[in-house]
């Protein structure tokens, strides 16, 4: 046997499915010599502060609207604690879509809640308040998470109608959605905490990082506490906390983001321009999504159905495109979630295979988005 492979033949050059671009080193310096300077390091310091400020004021908030965390799941978890303290005997479950990421379900258990899995609507692909007002399992529920799939904003209007009528508290899991809400704050920012995420692969990024968003700036500083030991002004503990601070490190590369953030933001819009125009010259409109309707590190294709969806799949693998079922087929298919409690889910269990991630970034080629679209246009005639 030779000990050397031979080289892999590819027949097109790989599009990755997702391949995020942060700022460059030269912009983190200043930065990181006014850490140098300070010599603060974490504990909010000046360099958080101002990431605060100015992402508040993108979302037409006061600068305490902001509380920022070391991830996206921290800032929900943070969020729990806020509007429904940790779990009890009485109310031990969080009510959350089957259709997310697991973060939602850790963040949850974090905070001593048993995720309960409810299905999605099939053209929202998030919780329904409406359906979900008169749930069997209301009283045990401590809190609902609705989430925003792939960035796709959650509405604060029909869950603070929820929470009046049901008494059972809301907290948004937004981790993708702050491309999107920044357009129209007022929809989507309230009363109602808001997580995000400020992970590499969103699209506001501090590397890891996250935030707790809220008109309501009490519940933002009741965040801040929780991500801080529980002890805020004074070194006593005053409530659950957990270590879930950003440090002035992570700060510095989310302000350098945010220098270049107004160009970041073109760049992902005119990929999906590029890609809004190539989907509709080949009839996919209406299938393929990109921002505005979804957030802008993504961009997905829905089939008709699971055999196109196994087709499609393998045609992406044999061009080279890059995809990926981002949430999977719904957390109940997680080993450590199999058991979870649940309503049935037959929503979730047809949109999830169908709904496929295909390649984004801020630096896809004109001839990148023009293969993938071809690639999805040819395997989707024949199930026209
Ligand atoms: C990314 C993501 C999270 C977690 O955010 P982290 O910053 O990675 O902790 C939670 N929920 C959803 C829907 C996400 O997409």
């Amino acid at each position: 046997m030779s000990v050397s492979s031979p080289p892999v033949l590819q027949k097109h050059a790989d599009v990755p499915v997702m391949r995020p671009l942060m700022p460059p080193a030269e912009t983190l310096l200043p930065y990181l010599r006014r850490i140098d300077a300070s010599r603060v390091y974490t504990n909010h310091g000046p360099l958080v502060r101002e990431f605060e400020e100015r992402i508040a004021r993108m979302l037409a908030l006061p600068a305490s609207g902001v509380a920022t965390a070391s991830s996206g799941t921290a800032a929900l978890a943070a969020a729990i604690l806020t509007v429904a303290g940790r779990a009890t005997p009485a109310r031990s479950y969080a009510l959350i879509p089957a259709y997310t990421y697991v973060a939602t379900a850790m963040a949850v258990e974090q905070v001593g809640y048993q995720p309960y899995l409810a299905d999605i609507d099939s053209t929202s692909w998030m919780l329904d308040p409406m359906r979900l007002a008169d749930h069997p399992s209301l009283a045990q529920l401590g809190v609902v998470i609705p989430v925003a799939p792939f960035g796709r904003p959650v509405p604060q209007a029909p869950w603070l109608e929820f929470q009046a009528r049901t008494g059972v508290p809301v907290v948004i899991d937004g981790a993708a959605c702050l491309g999107e809400i920044v357009e129209r704050p007022a929809l989507y920012v309230g009363t109602i905490p808001l997580a995000i995420s400020f992970h590499a692969t969103k699209g506001l990024s501090t590397g890891e990082g996250g935030g707790v968003v809220s008109t309501d700036t009490d519940r933002v500083l009741r965040a801040m506490q929780s991500l801080n030991f529980g002890c805020y002004g004074s070194r006593e503990a005053q409530s659950m906390g957990m270590n879930g601070k950003m440090s002035e490190y992570h700060a510095a590369v989310g302000l350098a983001e945010l220098d270049g953030w107004a160009r970041k933001r073109l760049a992902f819009q005119s990929v999906a321009e590029g890609y809004r125009r190539a989907a509709a010259e080949h009839r996919l409109v209406g299938r393929f999504f990109v921002t505005p309707e979804i957030g802008m590190p993504y961009a997905l294709y829905r089939c008709r159905n699971l055999i196109e969806a196994e087709h499609m799949q393998q045609a992406l693998e044999d061009a080279g495109v890059g995809w990926r079922l981002w949430y999977g087929t719904g957390l109940q298919h997680h080993a450590y979630f199999a058991d979870a409690p649940r309503d049935q889910l037959d929503t979730t269990a047809q949109v999830a295979p169908t709904l496929i991630g295909l390649p984004m970034a801020v630096d896809l080629t004109p001839a990148q988005i023009a293969h993938v679209i071809a690639v999805l246009a040819e395997a989707a005639r024949r199930f026209e």
